[in-house]
């Protein structure tokens, strides 16, 4: 087997995204999407743009998203790139700003996507441990590297790491890109955005699949400074032009200019989080306080696989890593508050009988 593939891949263990069930219905709470759906707004877009205009390619620099995304954030268009979600966008950054025989670092625990770049682009890299409590040794993380990657809030832990530490971090890097990956920073954690202006090696990549509701269209997105970002469009110019299609393009301009139903989901969700987060602590749980839409549980008296599969019999689909140090752990996607009423009540059962 592995006949004619590439020396490049033959030893390559690709990412493994959730599982995304099509037998049956399952309350889905295993890959952080988000419950609500889409703005209205957004619907139209797409239905607009579902048009004759198809015949046609897409803008490839994404003009108008990027200005829209850039008012947003109160950057400049060249200050943004467009990118088929922000998987794709974190694959480019790593192909654009890392090299080969500079170890780039990032957590141990982390977003398991990061160790499979390195590996596909063949970079080296260097796991640091997370401490105990899952937060951050800063100081692994000041200097001598060939850049550096934290997402933060984290994923799967939630915990958030304060400005103040990006700050020493970006600091102590002044001749390397620091890569935040802010999927989740829209669910209550500081956006390191506001830093971008101070530092040129600081490069923040955003999604819309988590907090705009739109997992389905594929839209990500890096900002930094300009120099930074034409980096990233050479090497998505010399691999595919048109990374976001027309329906894309209309759907991301909408969901980022609808800021009143994009704070309106967000807050449900922040205030489902802290009723489940209490609910689940009196069912003797260990929660960590989270800043994302996803919590990390474990519980004292049951596994965490004997957990998820438990709760999977009860129609509730949940995400469990077997890896050492986290396979004690859920990662739990936050729903609607009926979506999580129900998670707990399978917990209840689990643990009684
Ligand atoms: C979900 C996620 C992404 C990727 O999101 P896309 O759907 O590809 O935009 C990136 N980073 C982290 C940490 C994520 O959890």
């Amino acid at each position: 087997m592995k006949q004619f593939w590439s020396e490049r891949i033959k030893d390559l263990v690709p990412y493994t995204p959730g599982e995304q069930p099509k037998d049956r219905v399952f309350i889905k709470l295993n890959t952080n999407e988000n419950p609500y759906p889409p703005s209205p707004k957004v619907l139209k877009a797409i239905e607009d743009a579902a048009g004759e205009g198809l015949r046609l390619y897409p803008d490839p620099e994404a003009t108008a998203l990027r200005q829209a995304i850039a008012e947003y954030h109160g950057l400049k268009p060249e200050q943004v790139f467009c990118g088929n979600g922000s998987d794709e966008v974190l694959g480019l950054c790593f192909y654009a700003f890392f090299t080969p025989g500079k170890k780039v670092v990032f957590p141990d625990i982390t977003y398991s996507f990061y160790p499979v770049y390195t590996q596909l682009f063949g970079l080296d890299y260097e796991e640091i441990p997370l401490n105990e409590d899952f937060t951050l040794p800063v100081e692994k993380f000041l200097g001598s590297n060939g850049g550096a990657v934290i997402c933060n809030p984290n994923a799967p832990t939630g915990r958030t790491l304060p400005l103040t530490d990006i700050r020493r971090i970006l600091d102590a890097n002044p001749d390397v890109v620091v890569l935040v990956d802010e999927a989740y920073a829209d669910f209550g954690a500081q956006s390191a955005v506001e830093l971008i202006s101070e530092y040129p090696n600081l490069v923040v990549v955003c999604t819309m699949s988590k907090s705009r509701s739109l997992a389905g269209m594929r839209i990500g997105y890096a900002l930094g400074n300009a120099d930074l970002i034409a980096g990233v469009n050479c090497v998505k110019n010399s691999f595919n032009s048109y990374p976001l299609d027309r329906l894309a393009l209309a759907a991301g301009e909408a969901a980022i200019r609808d800021v009143e139903y994009f704070e309106c989901t967000r807050n449900s969700i922040m205030q489902t989080r802290e009723r489940t987060t209490v609910h689940l602590r009196e069912l003797g749980f260990r929660v960590h306080d989270s800043n994302a839409n996803f919590i990390f549980i474990a519980h004292p008296a049951k596994s965490g696989k004997e957990l998820q599969q438990g709760l999977r019999d009860r129609g509730v689909l949940v995400r469990w890593f077997n890896k050492p140090r986290i396979d004690q752990y859920l990662r739990v996607s936050i729903g609607t508050d009926a979506d999580m009423e129900r998670m707990c009540a399978a917990c209840e059962e689990i643990l009684k009988g």
